[in-house]
């Protein structure tokens, strides 16, 4: 079936919104007949990114999920591996997220550093959670840690956490993770030494994947953030979960130490859902920044086989691309 049926094509006209399918209640757009001003749009767009991203696995998650199917050799690891090519289709038929944990939700923004209405985006993103908790609907996982009381509507003190870029124009580009519980679980971050350089590196990589096993619902995407200080290595990490599978890393030794890495940890037999297989991890996305010269910080981020991520540009001129989830 059409992956993107049910999502609002490119939207070209200035201060008016074409809809093609009446599958999201554009309630914004019927209101008002036109969606004039940036945090409108900025709602009803974050609204359709968390619908799409819960909904529809990118393209790229697809295929590697399809790839890893017909190559696994493990008649258990095969089994779940169909089972969640098959709990994909039936997300999409029923239009119902692909996993009951829908995750914490997170956007990226690259903000162009002449956009306007900068100040009112957060405000935006926060409606929109809570919109889409009651309307796609997603699980409410917004709890305090103090009276583990939830929220109920996704939201709460720092979630959605937004990671703010602010990039040259106008254009404000958004992505949203939501980030599933299990496969947060098992993050880790560590001060590694800095004279085992890239071999702790690879140590550290294997041993995560290892104790982690079945816990973050393999088979994984690894984020591999090197360097910085602590909490730019698991900032890195948890960015190079953006970065699509079937794009490889631009950096050739970089690209090299992620087919090193990603052959190391499918060395460990886990397997789909941990049963057992080849296929304990679809792709590592490795990131690095410079570090102190006493400091070797290193992270990762697991993401699981739910890899879900959706994003769309706002330009100037009002007009919305759904760049993951396109409509023809
Ligand atoms: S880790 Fe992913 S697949 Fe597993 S329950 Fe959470 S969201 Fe679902």
């Amino acid at each position: 079936m059409d992956p993107n049926l049910g999502f609002p094509t490119t939207i070209r006209t200035k201060h008016k919104v074409r809809v093609i399918s009446a599958s999201i209640d554009h309630k914004l757009i019927k209101k008002r007949g036109t969606l004039v001003g940036t945090s409108n749009i900025v709602e009803n767009v974050a609204f359709n990114l968390i619908k799409q991203a819960v909904i529809y696995l990118p393209e790229d998650v697809k295929q590697a999920l399809r790839k890893a199917c017909a190559e696994e050799t493990s008649e258990a690891g095969k089994t779940q591996l169909k089972a969640i090519l098959d709990n994909i289709d039936l997300a999409e038929k029923y239009q119902a997220p692909i996993c009951q944990d829908t995750g914490t939700i997170i956007f990226y923004i690259k903000a162009g550093a002449k956009a306007k209405d900068l100040d009112k985006i957060e405000e935006a993103l926060m409606k929109a959670t809570k919109r889409a908790t009651v309307e796609v609907p997603i699980r409410p996982n917004a709890v305090n840690p103090f009276t583990q009381k939830n929220s109920g509507d996704n939201t709460g003190r720092l979630i959605p956490w937004i990671n703010w870029e602010i990039v040259p124009g106008e254009d404000i580009e958004m992505t949203v993770l939501p980030k599933g519980g299990g496969a947060e679980n098992v993050c880790v971050m560590g001060m590694l030494v800095p004279g085992e350089g890239i071999t702790g590196v690879k140590k550290f990589v294997v041993d995560a994947v290892m104790k982690a096993g079945a816990k973050p619902c393999p088979p994984n995407i690894l984020g591999v953030g090197i360097g910085g200080g602590s909490d730019i290595a698991m900032k890195i990490a948890k960015k190079a979960l953006l970065r699509p599978l079937n794009v490889p890393n631009p950096d050739p030794e970089m690209a090299k130490l992620e087919k090193e890495i990603l052959e190391a940890v499918n060395m460990t037999g886990i397997g789909p859902m941990g049963l057992g297989g080849k296929t304990t991890v679809l792709s590592v996305n490795i990131d690095y920044a410079y570090r102190h010269p006493a400091s070797y910080p290193a992270a990762v981020a697991f993401n699981c086989w739910a890899s879900r991520r959706a994003t769309a540009r706002i330009n100037a001129d009002e007009t919305v691309e759904y760049l993951i989830h396109k409509v023809e």
